[in-house]
C-alpha cells in the first residue's frame, strides 16, 4: 500500500480567481511554492495525485474535455520543469443541474478511483485544497485534510496559507509520529 497526497488544482497548485475559469493553456500560472511542494512530497515517498472538479468550465464556458486535458498536461509540465512529479490526475467533468455523478468533490469518486488504481492507504494519506469541497471530500473518503487560504469554513486537520506550507506540515507531522514510536 502506498501513501499519497491528493492536491486540488485551481487555487491550490495554480492561480485561480473564483468564477474566472482557465480556458487557455497560456492562462495557467503556478502558485508560488507549488512545484517545491510536489517535489518535497515526491522525495518523502508520497504519490502526488491531482483531483479536480472541471464541470463549471465545461458547462458554463463550453470547454471541451480535451481542452481540460491540455491544460492539465501543461500543469504537469510546469511542475516537472521545477522538479515536481505528478503521478495521476482525476477529473470530474460533471456539473450539478446538468448531470449527477459520484465523482464531483465533496463526493469521493475521484479519490476512490485513485485509491484503487494505486492501492493507496487512506490512513497515511492527505488531501490539500482551498475549498470546503476539498476538505469535505477528504473527510468523506477517510483522508487527513489540510485547508489552505481564507475560503475554508469546514474544520480541517490543519489550515495554512499555501500548498508548500501544507506539505511542510504533513512532513513534519510524519516525522513526529515516527519519533514517538
Ligand atoms: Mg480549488
Ligand atoms: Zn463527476
Amino acid at each position: 500500500m502506498r501513501k499519497a497526497i491528493f492536491f486540488d488544482r485551481d487555487g491550490t497548485l495554480n492561480e485561480f480567481k473564483l468564477g474566472d475559469y482557465i480556458i487557455q493553456v497560456e492562462e495557467l500560472v503556478l502558485l508560488n511554492g507549488a512545484a517545491r511542494a510536489v517535489k518535497k512530497a515526491n522525495a518523502a515517498g508520497y504519490l502526488c495525485i491531482i483531483v479536480t472538479n472541471q464541470g463549471g468550465v465545461i458547462h458554463n464556458r463550453g470547454l471541451a474535455y480535451s481542452d481540460v486535458e491540455r491544460i492539465n498536461e501543461r500543469l504537469v509540465q510546469l511542475l516537472n520543469e521545477e522538479g515536481g512529479k505528478i503521478d495521476g490526475i482525476y477529473v470530474c467533468p460533471h456539473y450539478p443541474g446538468y448531470e449527477s455523478c459520484t465523482c464531483r468533490k465533496p463526493k469521493t469518486g475521484l479519490i476512490n478511483m485513485a485509491v484503487s488504481d494505486f492501492s493507496i492507504s487512506l490512513n497515511n494519506s492527505y488531501i490539500i485544497g482551498d475549498s470546503d469541497s476539498d476538505v469535505l471530500a477528504g473527510k468523506n473518503a477517510g483522508l487527513k485534510t489540510v485547508g489552505i487560504g481564507e475560503r475554508i469554513k469546514t474544520e480541517a486537520d490543519f489550515c495554512t496559507y499555501n500548498v508548500e506550507e501544507a506539505v511542510n506540515y504533513i512532513l513534519k507531522r510524519e516525522s513526529k509520529c515516527q519519533k514517538s514510536v
